[in-house]
């Protein structure tokens, strides 16, 4: 008879009742620990390294990368965070010129650098 098909579809159910539940609760659990998960949803601030304008999520992951573009040399040391606030645009503070990224900024080279004319990139003031 149908009876011990059906004591099996029982146990599939319950078993399949407790899979998703374990699920559920782990899910539970995993949001409740992990707040960097809705990280993208809300607004964040944004870190920039100075020598390179590379966006970073947090300082740490900024200082403890090398830069590209260090002064010293192509990854000779860490990149530097931009202290100043995100911004729509950038100013170089040797020349005054206007970019809209950093990125972009230090790609150029700049006719008032330190060093001399076209020496160096362009650097973004405060
Ligand atoms: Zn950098
Ligand atoms: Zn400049």
């Amino acid at each position: 008879m149908n009876t011990h098909y059906i004591r099996m579809n029982m146990k599939n159910m319950k078993t399949l009742i407790t899979i998703s539940m374990a699920a559920c609760l782990y899910m539970l659990f995993t949001s409740s620990i992990n707040p960097e998960r809705e990280k993208p949803m809300t607004p964040s601030t944004h870190y920039y390294c100075e020598y390179c304008g590379h966006k970073f999520p947090s300082v740490r992951q900024l200082t403890s990368a090398t830069c590209p573009r260090h002064p010293d040399g192509t990854n000779k040391g860490h990149h530097k965070l931009y202290e100043g606030s995100e911004k729509s645009e950038y100013t170089c503070k040797y020349c005054g010129k206007k970019f809209p990224s950093i990125q972009v900024m230090v790609g150029g080279l700049c006719v008032n650098h330190p060093k001399g004319s076209n020496k160096g990139g362009h650097a973004p003031a405060l």
